[in-house]
């Protein structure tokens, strides 16, 4: 330790008014950090103060999908200044607490811990409405930490229609529940591709990833936990909410309309 008693995370507090959301999944690559960056705009274009800590150690992807990769931190004393996106939501990533960018962190517990608190704690949050935690997948050491300094933290739990992916999601939300958080909803990511070569009308839909994920969630929790997880989107398969993750621009900001962006609008408004 360097001596400094550590500062207590304002979050956690008695009377704190920021709602903390962490995004979970079961594995990777399921859109767990598109759906914490969009559903973040989301919140921010209702009018509400939002912050993101991407706490995701494989990926840390959220700077990027928020065309901020290159920002870093400033230092005001010892509080860290999170960074402004253009629309305003705070950031602070794991990633911007390495000291360079392409260093190899191998991020064990103990630091992971100190890492989590560090962001939570040392980040000069302001009065914020809503907190975003982008987790790592699975079910490992941030989520145990979270749940540990954070239990009031309610969960979204990201999956695909995928029968694989459903189940390694139900394990992500049931650790949740053990770390006494609420599991708010799920969203389902990817559940279907809208035929490129139909008429919009016929609205067919590619199961490309089969179906039922979603439901197979929502319908094992609720059961396990003794109340409704509902679903709380579907997403269809979209080039250009992926397009919007790889240039910096969220498809809820550079395409509100797109079915996509509506579902992950209709997110915010059920939180
Ligand atoms: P995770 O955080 O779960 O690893 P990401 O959000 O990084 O997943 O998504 C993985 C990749 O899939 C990204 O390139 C992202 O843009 C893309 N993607 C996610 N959701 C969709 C979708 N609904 N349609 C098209 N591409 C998507």
């Amino acid at each position: 330790s360097d001596g400094r008693a550590q500062r207590e995370i304002p979050f956690a507090q008695a009377g704190s008014l920021t709602k903390v959301y962490a995004i979970a999944s079961g594995k990777g690559g399921v859109g767990k950090s598109s759906v914490t960056v969009n559903l973040a705009l989301a919140l921010a274009a209702q009018g509400l103060r939002v912050g993101i800590v991407d706490a995701d150690i494989y990926g840390h992807s959220v700077p990027a999908m928020l065309g901020i990769a290159d920002a870093r931190p400033t230092q005001v004393d010892d509080l860290i200044m999170p960074v402004p996106t253009p629309s305003g939501v705070s950031v602070i990533s794991i990633g911007m607490l390495k000291p360079r960018r392409d260093q190899v962190v191998a991020w064990r517990g103990p630091m992971l811990d100190r890492a989590l608190v560090q962001m939570l704690a040392d980040v000069y949050w302001g009065d914020l409405d809503a907190l975003l935690l982008d987790l790592p997948p699975g079910t490992g050491d941030v989520a145990i930490s979270l749940g540990q300094h954070l239990p009031s933290a309610e969960v979204v739990v990201v999956t695909t229609p995928q029968e694989a992916a459903a189940e390694v999601a139900e394990r992500a939300g049931t650790m949740a529940s053990m770390m006494h958080q609420r599991v708010v909803g799920v969203v389902e990511n990817m559940s279907y591709l809208p035929c490129p070569h139909c008429p919009a009308e016929d609205d067919h839909r590619l199961e490309v990833f089969g179906s039922g994920g979603g439901d197979r969630v929502a319908a094992t929790l609720s059961e396990r936990f003794g109340y409704d997880v509902p679903v709380l989107a579907r997403i269809p398969l979209d080039i250009s909410l992926r397009e919007g993750g790889d240039v910096g621009k969220p498809i809820v900001e550079a395409d509100p309309t797109a079915p996509a962006a509506r579902e992950l609008t209709r997110v915010a408004t059920t939180l």
